[in-house]
């Protein structure tokens, strides 16, 4: 029978494993010591517990702690890494160091459901949703996991989704009892599915991240079916309703197409949407995709759609791409080793 992961687990389901193994509720907290703090690989690591509660844990359980199958380095010092999905399908954890930072991309689903005309992930359909002890071993597995100072939401996978499990892995984060990070310094990136969203701004503190990609809703809804249930002037309206000035910080995500959503107009339409929100946008390089019709932006028309929102009270900037030769830029992420 295969064994429980320990990782991943909140106090409250640690407590009752400890009550299942006959060690008394004090040991939940040096459990999740041991596995979120010291990073403890095996339970024999556990050496606060007497031998005979770390046997009986060793029966059922594991820490469940797997690394990558597989790695590839870019020129510019970004690392993919490969780690076990769902259904048969992996998925992939982007690791970004810059300067004084460390990111991590993370996945939270094998594949996605959502469907996005430009994404590799979508393209690949749904395989399962991982759980909160896949997400952790990514943040703990991946090399370098001691230097990383940032986690975004932003892999394979719509994070409102699978709400319970990234709910639950952001709780191991942020814990005092877990890894005690602080929730500034994690971002979760999402198209927007308003009811998961309004949960996950009223149980946490994290900053937020909404894929964007057009102002306008016939237009949105060809590259993203999520306009036509949830529209992103709905998104937008939910968010008016948050403080984004001082306790946490909303990001625009946007795409740029060339002929599709990078003119003037288009500037002028997303200006006019975020009116009143407080926001800053990206503006981000396609990357384009085997058999797609979309093409990337020309760089003279960011800079103008940037110039535009800037001088319309909007900061835009536009975001440098990171991992393009290794195929873990933005919308790239397909679960799959590169050879
Ligand atoms: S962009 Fe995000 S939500 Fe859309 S298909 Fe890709 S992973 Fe899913």
């Amino acid at each position: 029978m295969e064994k429980i992961r320990l990782i991943g687990m909140t106090l409250e389901e640690l407590r009752r494993v400890c009550s299942e193994c006959g060690l008394p509720g004090f040991a939940a907290k040096q459990i999740a010591r041991r596995l979120y703090v010291n990073r403890a690989e095996s339970i024999d690591e556990m050496t606060e517990l007497s031998l005979k509660g770390r046997q009986r844990l060793n029966e059922s359980y594991c820490v469940g702690r797997k690394a990558p199958k597989a790695q590839a380095l870019s020129s510019d010092g970004t690392l993919k890494a490969l780690f076990d999905g769902r259904g048969g399908r992996d998925v992939e954890a982007v690791f970004i160091p810059d300067h004084d930072r460390a990111t991590l991309c993370v996945s939270s689903q094998a594949g996605c459901k959502m469907g996005c005309r430009f994404c590799m992930t979508g393209r690949q359909g749904f395989h399962g949703n991982l759980d909160s002890a896949d997400i952790i071993n990514q943040i703990l597995s991946i090399p370098g996991s001691e230097e990383l100072t940032n986690i975004v939401f932003m892999g394979m996978g719509e994070p409102m989704d699978n709400l319970p499990e990234v709910l639950k892995a952001i709780e191991v984060l942020t814990a005092p009892w877990g890894m005690a990070w602080s929730p500034k310094r994690i971002t979760v990136s999402t198209i927007g599915k308003i009811p998961e969203l309004k949960q996950l701004l009223e149980l946490t503190k994290v900053h937020i991240a909404i894929s964007v990609h057009s102002p306008l809703s016939a237009e949105r809804a060809e590259l993203m079916p999520v306009e036509r249930v949830w529209p992103v002037e709905r998104v937008i309206d939910l968010l008016r309703n948050y403080d984004f000035a001082h306790q946490r910080r909303l990001t625009l995500e946007y795409i740029m197409w060339r002929g599709i959503n990078d003119d003037i107009a288009h500037a002028d339409a997303l200006a006019r949407l975020v009116r009143g929100v407080d926001c800053r946008v990206n503006l981000i390089r396609y990357h384009a995709l085997p058999d797609s019709d979309l093409q990337t932006a020309s760089e003279r028309t960011m800079i103008a759609f940037r110039d535009r929102l800037n001088e319309k009270g909007v900061t835009a900037t536009i975001r440098a791409s990171r991992g393009e030769d290794i195929q873990a830029a933005c919308g790239m992420l397909a679960g799959e080793a590169k050879k």
